[in-house]
């Protein structure tokens, strides 16, 4: 990525956080925005890079 641009994340549930540093590996990812949320609150976007991490059991 051009600018580096670092992307800090808490969903540890997700296959591509690094759950230690609270980190996106992704050099870059998607956000969208939720279908039919007009809180005018952060819960409008999400992250469609998000992929569960089977390994969390
Ligand atoms: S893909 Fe999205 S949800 Fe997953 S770690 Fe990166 S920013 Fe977080």
């Amino acid at each position: 990525m051009d600018n580096k641009q670092k992307i800090n994340c808490t969903v540890t549930s997700c296959k591509y956080n690094k759950n230690k540093e609270q980190e996106c590996t992704l050099e870059q990812i998607m956000v969208t925005p939720v279908q039919e949320c007009k809180t005018t609150n952060p819960d409008e976007s999400m992250c469609s890079s998000y992929k569960y991490n089977n390994q969390m059991q």
